[in-house]
């Protein structure tokens, strides 16, 4: 049997605001437990809420980049239910009318393009966090998140495999960090996703029943968690069982997902307009005035850097991954005057010590200044592109600029012809025998010359030279 699967994603981001949704509080990370919680965020009684501007305009910056309309007039709504994090019983959040309307986002699935929609997006608050470690037989409640603000991203059912997840998720937070408007630390919670997954036989044009698994926040384990619910979903109903529609819960350390509880409907929220809070109304100015902000979008850069620089799609993608290493390219192409050699050396081999090591661009040793001189030389022929991988190396570690490893080490290119001559001669002169083979027609032995001249010379002979000399040599 044929199965398709069938996957929409609901991303909460936290907004990047100073301070809480409707409260001035900071939202600063990783503060003592409580400190960063007003009265407001507790919910002490009769205090009132008032929203922070800043968060609309960073919905606002959000909508632009997905071709979205922005509603002018959103509402805010209290959804009920009860925790411990969340000592008012209810959550505000948008409802029935979202400030963020319809978009769209492009992904790249194997150099196919592939358009998937977005719902919506709408403003709400965070909650608190429980804490279960260091409390024995208790937990602790933490309401320093409480407040926070956090734009829902609601993706169409769109999606037909874990991998067109992950391609699509990768791209959300890549455009979200390119915005400003989310700081995209996954491990911290500022980006995290439910995944709303269902499966159908080949050719149904119905859904089928879905299962939310809640607050994944790995790109990996987004993968594998939908991946095993595909597997469940498809397992269950060949064995003639059926799906229920449940919020599951995916557990990591044993690659699976379990139920967690039954699916709640929107009526057991009892959702209704927030009394203390007005609509949330934008107008043309504002919407303008955020228009101005907008950074240049990671699709239209590598769309320039392709048509501007010659780069090839994948090297255009990973040299626009996030802002910063677009700003370090462009920066070494301009200067350097050689734009192919730095997408080669930046795309490959710094992208190489990078990944190694795990640091961002933002914190490679080799500043874009430092690739810049290297470049240089590459394209002035101080030195091969063999003995500048050695340059990039020692820059790496801490040994300066290529300038002065060249020159502290003795890297310096040997292009003059008298030295390089006297170099092949010697090497003729030390192998007769292979002079001898070569001669009698085994042209094989022409690049085991090479190779002696260019040991000879520590490899730094211009390898052209020593070609153009040994071809006349060795033919006597
Ligand atoms: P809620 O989960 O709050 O009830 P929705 O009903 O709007 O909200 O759906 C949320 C997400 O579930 C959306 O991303 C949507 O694309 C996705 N979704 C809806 N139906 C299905 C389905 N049958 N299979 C997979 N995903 C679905
Ligand atoms: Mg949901």
């Amino acid at each position: 049997m044929e199965w398709e699967s069938v996957i929409g994603l609901e991303v909460h981001t936290q907004l990047l605001t100073k301070s809480k949704a409707f409260s001035g509080a900071s939202t600063k990370y990783g503060a003592a437990p409580n400190t960063q919680a007003c009265a407001v965020d507790i919910a002490l009684p009769g205090v009132l809420p008032v929203f922070n501007k800043e968060a609309a305009r960073m919905a606002v910056k959000f909508g632009l980049a997905i071709g979205a309309a922005i509603n002018r007039r959103s509402v805010f709504a209290r959804k009920n239910y009860f925790y411990p994090d969340l000592p008012k019983g209810y959550q505000i959040s948008q409802y029935e009318l979202p400030i963020v309307a319809k978009g769209r986002v492009t992904i790249d699935i194997d150099g196919q393009e592939k358009v998937v929609g977005i719902t919506r997006a709408h403003l709400e608050e965070d909650a608190g966090k429980s804490l279960h470690e260091d409390f024995h037989g208790m937990s602790g409640i933490d309401l320093n998140r409480a407040g926070t603000p956090l734009l829902e991203i609601v993706s169409e059912p769109d999606l037909r495999s874990a991998k067109e997840a992950v391609a699509y998720l990768k791209k959300l937070h890549q455009l979200v960090v390119y915005l400003g408007i989310c700081d995209g630390n996954m491990q911290e919670g500022s980006f995290r996703c439910d995944a709303n997954v269902s499966v159908r036989r080949k050719g149904e044009t119905k859904f089928g029943t879905r299962a939310e698994i809640k607050n994944v926040n790995s790109f990996r384990f987004v993968e594998k968690a939908i991946e095993y619910e595909i597997e469940r979903q498809v397992e269950l109903l060949e064995a003639g069982g059926k799906v229920v529609q449940e919020t599951r819960l995916y557990d990591s350390d044993k690659n699976e997902t379990r139920s967690m509880r039954g699916k709640e409907e929107a009526m057991d929220y009892r959702y209704f307009p927030d009394p203390d809070l007005p609509p949330l109304v934008i107008d043309e100015a504002f919407v303008r005035d955020v228009e101005k902000t907008m950074p240049e979008l990671p699709d239209a850069k590598r769309a320039r850097f392709i048509k501007d620089y010659g780069l090839s799609p994948y090297d255009a993608s990973v040299l626009t991954a996030s802002r910063e290493m677009a700003q370090y390219y462009e920066e070494t192409a301009t200067a350097s005057g050689q734009p192919k050699l730095a997408a080669n050396w930046i795309a490959s081999e710094l992208s190489g010590y990078l990944n190694r090591e795990n640091k961002d661009i933002t914190q490679s040793p080799v500043t874009a200044r430092m690739m810049t001189g290297l470049l240089k030389r590459i394209a002035d022929n101080t030195i091969s592109g063999k003995i500048a991988k050695d340059v990039l190396d020692a820059m790496w570690s801490g040994e300066g600029d290529a300038d002065t490893v060249i020159a502290k080490q003795g890297l310096r290119q040997i292009t003059d012809t008298g030295a390089i001559e006297k170099v092949v001669d010697e090497v003729i002169a030390k192998n007769p025998k292979q002079l001898e083979q070569y001669r009698a027609g085994k042209e094989a032995l022409f690049g085991y010359f090479v190779g002696q001249v260019m040991k000879a010379t520590g490899g730094k002979a211009n390898p052209a030279q020593v070609n153009e000399l040994l071809k006349k040599k060795l033919a006597g």
